[in-house]
């Protein structure tokens, strides 16, 4: 049972009780109270993936093996992700990226090279618009499939995470996940690193990432010098610490496919 369910019970008994209870403008004011409560968690809940309101997520790893997992979304991108990946090989590190079906397309080839380096891929949806959240059950369901289509058939994974775009979620996305078998994805780190100096991302992410921690970053319409610059300030500085940067997969504990 989520958050939402439980939310949605108790102001529906509160609202009920009210209107048994009370008369006059008492009865309407603790109504409406209630309801814009709810109305205001609600909406709190869709913005907020950590609050696991909608539906539950993994939004860190488990601690004590000193590892941070870098998650990269919005891509594949022609010129970013390339750049990227020469700084995880030089480095060896592991990432995952959240590709987006259209990008997936675009650039199948730097799909297949993510694949072929060791790194893990994650559906992001196929279109990546703000709507999407808005989507119900079945088109939410068919735009997340299409996407897990075109990453099996142009990579040959099936990718076993979904992160929404800008980690929104509402009531129908538990029920299509559970339905689709992919696991919801969030971040505890998040260091706002799109048009963010590669030293400013730097130094919010040491500040903030600890053992077991997910980073969300962006490669999609990223600058390839800027990324790469980021990416090879942040593993240094993690790996001159002790700390590996895996992929979910390894910070998770999951089999690989
Ligand atoms: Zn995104």
């Amino acid at each position: 049972m989520t958050l939402f369910y439980y939310a949605t019970a108790v102001t529906t008994a509160g609202i009920a009780g009210a209107a048994a209870l009370l008369d006059g403008p008492a009865r309407w004011w603790c109504a409406g109270s209630l309801f814009l409560g709810y109305l205001a968690i609600s909406a709190a809940g869709g913005f907020a993936i950590k609050m696991n309101y909608f539906c539950k997520s993994v939004c860190r790893g488990k601690p004590g093996k000193k590892r941070i997992a870098l998650t990269f979304d919005d891509g594949p991108d022609a010129e970013a992700t390339p750049a990227l990946l020469e700084v995880l090989k030089k480095h060896k590190a592991r990432a995952t990226f959240f590709c987006t079906g259209e990008h997936a397309h675009a650039h199948e080839e730097i799909l297949r090279r993510i694949v072929a380096e060791g790194h893990t891929l994650g559906n992001h949806s196929y279109r990546h618009k703000w709507w999407t959240n808005f989507l119900a059950g079945g088109p939410l369901k068919t735009e997340i499939l299409r996407t897990q289509q075109v990453i099996k058939d142009l990579s040959g994974i099936s990718p076993k995470y979904y992160r929404s775009p800008m980690g929104l979620t509402n009531p129908h996305l538990g029920p299509v996940l559970r339905a689709t078998g992919l696991k919801l994805i969030g971040w505890d780190v998040r260091p706002y690193d799109r048009g963010t100096p590669a030293k400013v991302t730097v130094a919010r992410i040491a500040g903030a990432a600890r053992d077991g921690s997910i980073v969300l970053l962006h490669d999609g319409g990223a600058s390839p010098e800027n990324l790469a610059a980021a990416a090879t300030g942040v593993i240094k500085h993690f790996q001159a610490l002790g700390y590996s940067l895996v992929s979910l997969e390894e910070l998770l504990q999951d089999p690989i496919l």
